[in-house]
């Protein structure tokens, strides 16, 4: 189970930054907060989105899978930026791992699963023992091993994000990821609740029709 950390750099009022921000190219009056709200939230509706690029959103995620971190790495929109967990100084002897739910949920699959872990960390400790140093013995680590990282990107790159990975068609760990972004976020404050609310879905939410070869039904496919 991972774990989503919004760090204080984040804005508390995004909406009103927005706002502000808008305001100083419009000769508006950016002195006054509610004002400034209120022309955050035409900029949103209006689909204004250059001014959502000022909101910028700070966390750490810990105890993701190194895959779904590695899908997490191709929305590069708006150059985000991230540090992750290192594998030369960090000792992963024992790392800890994702199990996905048909694996937990299947006991010989979950005894092959966890045998393949056990029999990769031993392999690990054989190869550190032998003096081969870590930034090499790293390379037999596994995708589904967990991994920490501190990202920061801004509020356009996370809502064309929930296009692709709210999709029913996106890996589950990346769903359950950014459903657990949005709820860390709705927890922060009023105003990003709002925006979690009314601009995070799916792409054919917004499209009205579905762009996937594979389509999961919600939504007819875009020919139809
Ligand atoms: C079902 C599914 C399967 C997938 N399978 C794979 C896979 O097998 N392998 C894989 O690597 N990825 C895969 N992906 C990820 C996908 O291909 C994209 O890499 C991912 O969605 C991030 O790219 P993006 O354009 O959506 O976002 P971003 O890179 O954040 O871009 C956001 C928007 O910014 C603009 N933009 C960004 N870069 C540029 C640029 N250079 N020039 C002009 N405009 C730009 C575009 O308008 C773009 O839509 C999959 C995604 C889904 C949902």
């Amino acid at each position: 189970m991972g774990k989503v950390t919004i760090f204080p750099e984040t804005s508390v009022r995004p909406i009103t930054l927005i706002g502000a921000r808008a305001g100083c190219c419009w000769g508006a009056d950016v002195s006054d907060d509610a004002k400034n709200y209120k022309r955050g939230l035409d900029c949103i509706e209006s689909n204004h989105g250059r001014t959502l690029e000022y909101v910028n959103v700070e966390m750490m995620l810990d105890g993701y899978s190194a895959r779904v971190i590695r899908e997490w790495y191709t929305h590069i929109g708006g150059a985000p930026t991230r540090l992750q967990a290192s594998t030369r100084y960090i000792n992963y002897s024992d790392f800890e791992y994702v199990t996905p739910p048909k694996i937990e949920a299947d006991p010989k699959a979950k005894e092959i699963y966890d045998r393949v872990m056990r029999e990769i960390s031993a392999a690990g400790k054989e190869l550190e023992e032998l003096g081969i140093p870590r930034e090499d013995s790293a390379m037999i680590l596994p995708l589904g091993m967990t991994t920490k990282i501190v990202d920061r990107r801004n509020l356009r790159n996370l809502i064309d994000m929930s296009r692709q990975r709210m999709c029913t068609r996106a890996y589950h760990e990346y769903r359950e990821l950014f459903s657990d972004i949005c709820a860390a976020l709705s927890d922060y404050s009023e105003e990003w609740k709002y925006i979690i609310d009314t601009q995070m879905k799916p792409k054919c939410e917004v499209l009205g029709y579905c762009t996937e070869k594979y389509s999961c039904g919600r939504r007819p496919k875009a020919e139809k």
